[in-house]
């Protein structure tokens, strides 16, 4: 049955109509010829099966009431057979006809309106997963540009000097390089992840890539008159990760623990410093990043990792949604607990793969 409708769908509307007049004429014949106990007018429900299928609501209300109207003038012209019976069979098709008529077209409602809220699902969808990009695009390059807008104001600073200092600005120069070079490699790296794309894993040296990312962090705590303290274990194995992902982890750890500090009078029990280590812990390496703000929150530990929470007034909530989705890309994990020594302030902890030696000899490069 459903092969011989689907066949139908290559069929013009007026043949498929015209071909179910014609049957509608053979059922009313049948129906008309036989004697009354054959109940043929139940035939028309297969017509009306067909309509629903192709044609409008209004069209198969038409059809339907054709259908009823066949059904009775073919009982009133029928000549042999039980009148009684006749009369049952009658009533019994047209119920049949108008029950069919009426689910077909319940049934067609719902589809449609199953597919209306599939369609506006799929749009809602993309337009999340848009503007979930855009807002991780816009959070990630903002570190890069404010640090490029920083490097460029000094850079004019050391020019504008009597007589201009060329090896400073010259500095400046090289760090909006670095920075404009990084913003472009987290856009990169950001459309990727949307992409579904796998990170680009590499052997690199985990401490040299926190010094990095330190040393892009130099002006931002300056300004907010925060240390850092670089607490790196010696000799670490060779990380295997994406090491662009792994700083962008980083940035917005360091981010977080400035943001965590600021309005924090320092006290001799809470000075405003930051510490971030590394250690290896088995196959792993783990990359800590301790601050002594406020700590957490018991709301704040439930939905830390959580798209689109957030306390602050001007944050997006998307920072540590895109350390997780990195981190676990990569393999690793992230958490975050209370200080050890029991001050106030957070800890993140971040796990990655240590470079084993088969991935050293095979994967290197
Ligand atoms: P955003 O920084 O835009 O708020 P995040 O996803 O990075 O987004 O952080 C979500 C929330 O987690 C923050 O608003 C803050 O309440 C809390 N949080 C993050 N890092 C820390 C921290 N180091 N100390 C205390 N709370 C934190």
């Amino acid at each position: 049955m459903t092969a011989a409708l689907s066949r139908l769908s290559h069929w013009p509307r007026a043949l498929t109509l015209a071909a179910m007049l014609g049957a509608m004429a053979a059922i009313f014949a049948l129906d008309t010829l036989t004697e009354y106990a054959v109940a043929a007018a139940v035939f028309h429900t297969a017509v009306i099966l067909v309509a629903v299928r192709w044609f409008s609501p209004r069209l198969v209300i038409a059809i339907t009431g054709l259908c009823i109207a066949l059904t009775l003038g073919s009982f009133a012209l029928t000549p042999a057979g039980a009148y009684r019976t006749g009369l049952i069979n009658t009533v019994i098709s047209i119920l049949a006809i108008v029950i069919t008529a009426y689910q077909g077209l319940k049934m067609v409602a719902a589809q449609n309106a199953a597919h209306a809220a599939r369609t506006q699902l799929m749009r809602l969808a993309q337009a999340t997963s848009l503007g979930q990009l855009t807002a991780s695009i816009a959070h990630e390059v903002n570190q890069p540009l404010a640090a490029i807008v920083t490097s460029g104001s000094a850079c004019q600073r050391w020019l504008a000097q009597q007589p201009p200092n060329l090896a400073k600005a010259g500095q400046a120069l090289e760090r909006i390089q670095g920075d404009a070079q990084r913003a472009s490699e987290v856009i990169a790296r950001i459309r990727g992840m949307a992409r579904g794309e796998a990170p680009h894993k590499q052997r690199f040296d985990l401490n040299e890539a926190v010094r990095e990312m330190a040393r892009l962090s130099e002006a931002d705590l300056d300004r907010r008159g925060i240390a850092l303290d670089l607490l790196l274990a010696p000799g670490l194995r060779p990380a295997w990760a994406d090491r662009v992902q792994l700083q962008q982890v980083l940035g917005n750890l360091l981010l977080n623990a400035m943001d965590a500090m600021d309005g924090i009078k320092p006290t001799a029990a809470a000075p405003r410093r930051i510490a971030v280590a590394t250690q290896a812990l088995g196959q792993q390496l783990v990359l800590t990043v301790t601050d002594a703000g406020a700590g957490l929150s018991p709301q704040a530990r439930s939905h830390l990792f959580d798209a689109f929470w957030t306390t602050k007034p001007n944050g997006m909530g998307l920072g540590l949604n895109i350390c997780r989705h990195m981190a676990e890309a990569n393999g690793g994990r992230i958490w975050a607990t209370d200080r050890e020594d029991g001050r106030s302030g957070a800890v993140f902890h971040v796990t990655l793969a240590a470079a084993g030696d088969t991935a050293a000899g095979v994967l290197h490069g």
